[in-house]
C-alpha cells in the first residue's frame, strides 16, 4: 500500500498500541490511509511485562474484571447453599491462585495473538519497538534487540497511555509491586497491604479480599477522590463490612523485607502524626499513573507538555504542532478509560482522514468501580453539580434498595442505594445518576444513553420498570433529600 501523500513512508505514524492507538490506526486504514503502529511495554521494577494491546488489556480493565468475577464467583458458591445447592464443605472452598492467574493470562495471550493477526490483515504496519521523536515527522524505533529503525509519517498520534507512579520511599521499587505484576503474580498475594484509594486501590483491595487474601487499604485524603463522595462512603462501608482494614489519611513511609521474605510496612498519620506498621507478604502501590512522554524526545518535535505530569494538553487532540496529535490517558484533564480513549482515537482518525469533522464530546461518560458492590455513575457528582448550580438550584432524588436475590442468602443490603441529581426547576434535567449495588456497570450504561440525550426526571419516573431488576430502582425513585424522607425501601412491588 502506498501512502496517500508519497513524501513520507506512512500517513500516520501511531506511538502506542493500546485502546487509543490501536483504534486510531484501525481507523485510519478504514479511511484509506498507510499505518504504522508503534508499541513497546517497559518491564515493570519487578520485572512483569506482556504483549501487545495495551493496560486495559493486559493490566488493566480486562484481568481485573476477571479477578473481580472470580471473587464474585467465591461469594456466590457460599449463597447457593442458601439457594439449596448442595456444596460439599463450604467451608473449604478456597482460591486456587496459580489456576486463576494461569486462567486470566491465557485470556489476555489470546487476546494479543488476535490483535496481531487483526493489524496484519488489515495491513497496519506492527513494529515492537520503543518510539521516539527524531524530529517533527521522524520516528526512530528502537527494537528488542538494541538495534533501531527510523520511519516518517505525515501525521504521528501520541497514545503511549500511562504507568503506574511510585511513590520515592525506601523499599517501593525493591519490594513492592502494582497493577502491572498483580494479575501474573506468581506466588498467591497473601496479606496484603494497599497503598491508594483511588479506583485501581480499592478494586485490587476488594477480589484480593474477596478472594481470601486479608487487605489492608492506606487511604492517603479520601477514598474515590473525584467521584461522588456519599457514593465512596458507600462502597468502604461494604468493603470494611466485608472485611478490608483501611487507614485513614494515611501515607507510606518505607517497606523493608525480613529475614522471612515478608514485608514489614510502615505509615504516618498525616493528622494525628502518629506512626503505624504491619508485617505483610505483598504490599501493592496504587498511587496513580503518570503518562510515558518522558521517553519520547518530545522537544525534538516542539510539542509541549505539561511539567507537573508530562501529560499532553490538546483540547481537540491536536498537540501545539498542528500535525501531530494525542488520546486516551496521555491527555491531560481527560478521563482515564479505555472506551474514552477508542472513541476519541476512531473521531481523530476520521477527521485526518475520512474528511469529518465530528469532535469527541468528553462530558456525561459513565463508568463503573468494581469494588465488590460495584458503584456506575455517569454525569456530575453530587459535590460537582452543588459547585456548578448551587444547592437550591439542586434536586437530589434517593433511595436505598433491596435487590431481591439477597433476600434468600439473607445479604447485607445496608449499602445498596441510588441517587439521581437533577435541576430543580422543571422538567428537573438530570445531571448525574449514581447506583452502588450488583452489576452496577450493565445499570447504569443505558441510562448513560438517556442522560446523554438530556432525560429529565419527569420522563426517567415514567419509564416503566422492568421488574424484579436492581436497574427498575431509578424508574421509581420518589423521595427527595430535601424532604428529609425516610429513603428505605418500604415493600418490593408496591
Ligand atoms: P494504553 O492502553 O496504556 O496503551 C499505551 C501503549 O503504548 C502501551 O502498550 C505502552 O506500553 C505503549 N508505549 C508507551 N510508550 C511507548 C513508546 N515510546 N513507544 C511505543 N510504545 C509505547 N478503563 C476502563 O474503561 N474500565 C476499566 O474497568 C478500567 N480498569 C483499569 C484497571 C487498571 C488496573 C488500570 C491500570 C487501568 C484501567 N482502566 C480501565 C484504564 C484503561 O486501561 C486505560 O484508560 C486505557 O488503557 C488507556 O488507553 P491508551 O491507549 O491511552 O493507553
Amino acid at each position: 500500500m502506498a501512502p496517500i501523500d508519497g513524501t513520507y513512508d506512512y500517513d500516520l505514524a501511531v506511538l502506542g498500541g493500546g485502546s487509543g492507538g490501536l483504534a486510531c490506526a484501525k481507523e485510519a486504514i478504514n479511511q484509506g490511509a498507510k499505518v504504522a503502529v508503534l508499541d513497546f511495554v517497559t518491564p515493570s521494577p519487578q520485572g512483569t511485562k506482556w504483549g501487545l494491546g495495551g493496560t486495559c488489556v493486559n493490566v488493566g480493565c480486562i484481568p481485573k474484571k476477571l479477578m473481580h468475577q472470580a471473587a464474585l464467583l467465591g461469594e456466590a458458591i457460599h449463597e447457593a447453599v442458601a439457594y439449596g445447592w448442595q456444596v460439599p464443605s463450604v467451608d473449604q472452598v478456597k482460591i486456587n491462585w496459580s489456576s486463576l492467574t494461569e486462567a486470566v493470562q491465557n485470556h489476555i495471550k489470546s487476546v494479543n495473538w488476535v490483535t496481531r493477526v487483526d493489524l496484519r490483515e488489515k495491513k497496519i504496519e506492527y513494529i515492537n519497538g520503543l518510539g521516539s521523536f527524531k524530529d517533527p515527522h521522524t520516528i526512530i524505533a528502537t527494537l528488542k534487540n538494541g538495534s533501531q529503525k527510523e520511519l516518517t509519517a505525515k501525521n504521528i498520534v501520541i497514545a503511549v497511555g500511562g504507568r503506574p507512579h511510585y511513590p520515592d520511599i525506601p523499599g517501593a521499587k525493591e519490594y513492592c509491586i502494582s497493577s502491572d505484576d498483580i494479575f501474573s503474580l506468581s506466588n498467591p498475594p497473601g496479606k496484603t497491604l494497599v497503598v491508594g484509594a483511588g479506583y485501581i486501590g480499592l478494586e485490587c483491595a476488594g477480589f484480593l479480599n474477596s478472594l481470601g487474601y486479608s487487605s489492608t487499604v492506606l487511604v492517603r485524603s479520601v477514598p474515590l477522590r473525584g467521584f461522588d463522595q456519599q457514593m465512596a462512603g458507600m462502597i468502604t462501608s461494604e468493603m470494611e463490612e466485608k472485611g478490608v482494614k483501611f487507614h485513614h489519611r494515611c501515607i507510606p513511609v518505607s517497606v523493608e523485607k525480613l529475614e522471612t521474605g515478608q514485608l514489614r510496612a510502615r505509615w504516618l498519620n498525616t493528622e494525628t502524626k502518629e506512626q503505624g506498621e504491619d508485617i505483610f507478604d505483598t504490599v501493592l502501590l496504587a498511587t496513580g499513573r503518570y503518562a510515558l512522554t518522558e521517553q519520547l524526545n518530545l522537544k525534538a518535535a516542539g510539542v509541549n507538555v505539561l511539567s507537573e505530569n508530562g501529560k499532553v494538553v490538546a483540547e481537540t487532540e491536536q498537540t501545539n504542532v498542528p500535525h501531530i496529535y494525542a488520546v486516551g490517558d496521555v491527555l491531560e484533564g481527560r478521563p482515564e478509560l479505555t472506551p474514552v480513549a477508542i472513541h476519541a482515537g476512531r473521531l481523530l482518525a476520521r477527521r485526518m482522514f475520512g474528511g469529518a469533522s465530528q469532535l469527541m464530546d468528553y462530558d456525561n461518560v459513565a463508568t463503573t468501580v468494581f469494588t465488590p458492590l460495584e458503584y456506575g455513575c455517569v454525569g456530575l457528582s453530587e459535590e460537582q453539580a452543588t459547585q456548578r448550580y448551587g444547592a437550591d438550584n439542586l434536586e437530589v432524588y434517593h433511595a436505598f434498595y433491596k435487590p431481591t436475590e439477597f433476600f434468600i442468602p439473607q445479604r447485607n443490603i445496608r449499602n445498596c442505594y441510588l441517587k439521581a441529581v437533577a435541576l430543580r426547576e422543571a422538567p428537573q434535567k438530570i445531571l448525574g445518576l449514581h447506583f452502588v449495588g450488583p452489576v452496577a456497570g450493565e445499570v447504569i450504561q443505558g441510562f448513560a444513553a438517556a442522560v446523554k440525550c438530556g432525560i429529565t426526571m419527569e420522563q426517567l419516573v415514567n419509564t416503566v420498570g422492568i421488574h424484579p431488576t436492581v436497574a427498575e430502582e431509578f424508574t421509581r425513585l420518589n423521595i427527595t433529600k430535601r424532604s428529609g424522607k425516610d429513603p428505605n425501601p418500604a415493600s418490593c412491588c408496591s
